[in-house]
């Protein structure tokens, strides 16, 4: 496994391995690497024969307030991480490899950013979708690796690559959850015990969401008021929102049909969590 700190090694190490026939596929993250992680670059190494990890903590995507500066970075567990997954380059860049001084362009992708957490994260999925458009440039991967837990993000991206004809596929991988069902994530150690306990909610109350929808409950208040009777359940979670929404449009629904994602974000403590579930009704 190679680390590369630079943009022209981590090119000339994708430009070697493709001119001898590999595929190359990417997953783009900010490190304090996890089994979500890993779950993403074993999709990746399944379907690709040469696979670029890059770990960069993207100071456009925080709003100011946000955990930038704390954010865990503990790069040489992540290294050990990505060599024993099957990692073939880490790339690692400063930020000054990845921004100039001033930054003049930036991507953005309207209406579906608009909503959920784009309504309380101003400027952060601009500096998502620049970040990434930038990393696809640099490494030119054949695929692309995103966890469905950001699911707002996997369809921005989508869109992004689509509408500027971007040369390579998206791959979406499941969330991976802890046993009691909480979606593994970076931000989870800054919880308590305690507060890993109430986290759990979060997904108990999408379950109860897909509970009701299977049992033929339609109305999207209904469900979002039964949620929010389950986070309340516990004085430490603060609901950010809870959103019934179109899969594709993101547009908010008043009745569970079609392709739904059913979408919570929460504050607990210092800690802001995000969950999800995708639910298909099959009718329209
Ligand atoms: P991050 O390092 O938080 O920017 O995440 C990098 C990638 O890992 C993103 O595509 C996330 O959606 C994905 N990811 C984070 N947590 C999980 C999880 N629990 N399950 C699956 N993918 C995840």
């Amino acid at each position: 496994m190679k680390v590369a700190k630079t943009i022209e090694l981590v090119r000339s190490l994708v430009k070697a391995a493709r001119s001898s026939g590999k595929t190359v596929g990417f997953v783009p993250t900010m490190g304090a690497l996890h089994t979500g992680h890993i779950s993403l670059i074993e999709a990746a190494v399944k379907q690709c024969d040469f696979v670029v990890l890059s770990i960069f903590v993207n100071p456009t995507q925080f709003v100011p307030g946000e955990d930038f500066e704390k954010y865990p970075r503990p790069i040489d567990a992540d290294l050990q991480v990505c060599e024993k997954a099957g990692v073939d380059v880490v790339f690692v860049p400063t930020t000054e490899q990845m921004y100039a001084a001033e930054n003049l362009t930036w991507v953005n992708v309207e209406k579906l950013t608009d909503t959920l957490c784009g309504r309380f994260r101003p400027g952060h999925f601009r500096g998502v979708t620049t970040v990434c458009a930038k990393l696809f440039n640099i490494v030119a991967p054949d695929v692309a690796f995103f966890g469905q837990k950001d699911a707002q993000q996997t369809v921005v991206i989508k869109r992004m690559v689509a509408d500027l004809n971007m040369p390579l596929d998206i791959v979406v991988c499941p969330t991976v959850r802890q046993n009691d069902g909480l979606a593994v994530s970076s931000r989870n150690q800054y919880l308590t015990d305690q507060q890993k306990q109430d986290a759990t909610l979060i997904y108990k109350s999408l379950q109860e969401c897909r509970q009701m929808v299977e049992t033929g409950t339609t109305e999207a208040q209904k469900i979002i008021t039964r949620m929010r009777q389950i986070l309340n359940r516990r004085p430490s979670i603060e609901i950010e929102y809870i959103s019934i929404v179109d899969a594709e449009t993101l547009r908010e629904l008043d009745r569970v049909v079609g392709r739904v994602l059913v979408a919570v974000a929460v504050k607990i403590g210092p800690a802001r969590l995000i969950d999800n579930i995708l639910l298909d009704t099959g009718k329209r």
